[in-house]
């Protein structure tokens, strides 16, 4: 058996060893894929470990992405531009690094929820792990602008700088005071606010007609969801992305692109 993990701390609550176990059930592929807890102050440690008793890949999660991008000796161009790390190949001469993040979030908004991506306008809330490995895929897909607004508007401008030249849309950093009047076809929540419940205080205006509100928490309603719902939008949460990003990984450990379906279904059902 090929063995492969997830990597966090805290971690035990993870979806990630159910779906790639399903993913490898449907795909006859014989391997095991487990959550490991690492220590806050222990991430490299533990991945060393790992790989050295046979592990084969890990994604890592929470909140290891940045170190996890420093560990790898060579990364993708989506990890570099990301400077965050999901997906660990560990079974080269050196640890590789991958990010599938944002190709999982566009998957799910292009294919799942059949929301065009071409020409719109894009609200990315968040300045984090999360938002840096979204941003650039979100233009690559044919967002004609992006704003990324986060509470430390000089992380949402750093984001913006280290993407100014790479993305083909209009991008723009500012503060919640800065968002009245602008009305998104999509605003993507990528802050950690689902989890805590408090929400900045966002403008009624903030969607477009027909908008999407995409919240990359997963598996519960959030304050963003149900402000959205609230003003009119059509809501998601990041149980897709969760997915698509995992199905990406898989391919890249394994060859093989799992079916997506039957996994999101169990997933948004339970
Ligand atoms: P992170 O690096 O810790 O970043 C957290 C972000 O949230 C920062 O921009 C931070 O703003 C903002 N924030 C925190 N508390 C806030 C508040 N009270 N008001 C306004 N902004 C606040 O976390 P991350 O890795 O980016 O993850 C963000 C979320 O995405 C998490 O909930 C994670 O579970 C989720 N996620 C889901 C998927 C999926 O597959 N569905 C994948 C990746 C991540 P400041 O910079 O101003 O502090």
């Amino acid at each position: 058996m090929d063995r492969y993990a997830v990597i966090g701390n805290p971690v035990a609550h993870s979806k990630s060893p159910w779906i790639h176990a399903e993913f490898a059930r449907a795909t006859g592929q014989a391997m095991t894929y487990v959550a490991i807890e690492a220590p806050r102050d222990g991430f490299a440690r533990t991945v060393s470990a790992f790989r050295a008793s046979g592990g084969r890949g890990a994604n890592v999660t929470l909140p290891f992405k940045g170190e996890a991008f420093r560990y790898c000796a060579a990364t993708s161009e989506r990890a570099r531009l990301a400077q965050a790390v999901n997906t660990l190949v560990l079974d080269r001469d050196e640890p590789w690094g991958d990010n599938t993040d944002g190709v999982g979030l566009v998957r799910d908004l292009e294919q799942n929820l059949a929301f065009a991506l071409r020409g719109r306008s894009v609200l990315l809330m968040g300045a984090g792990g999360a938002a840096q490995g979204v941003a650039k895929p979100l233009g690559d897909a044919g967002a004609a602008r992006i704003v990324v607004v986060n509470r430390d508007v000089a992380k949402a401008q750093a984001l913006v700088d280290h993407l100014a030249g790479a993305s083909g849309a209009a991008l723009r950093a500012c503060g919640y005071a800065e968002l009245a009047g602008e009305g998104f076809d999509l605003v993507v929540n990528a802050t950690s606010v689902g989890l805590s419940g408090e929400l900045p205080v966002l403008p009624k205006d903030l969607f477009a007609p027909g908008a999407l509100a995409y919240d990359m928490v997963y598996g519960r309603d959030t304050a963003f969801l149900a402000f959205a719902r609230a003003a009119g939008a059509r809501t998601a949460d990041g149980s897709g992305m969760l997915v698509e990003q995992a199905a990406e990984s898989f391919f890249i450990w394994r060859g093989v692109r799992p079916d997506t379906r039957a996994v999101l279904t169990a997933l948004r059902v339970g």
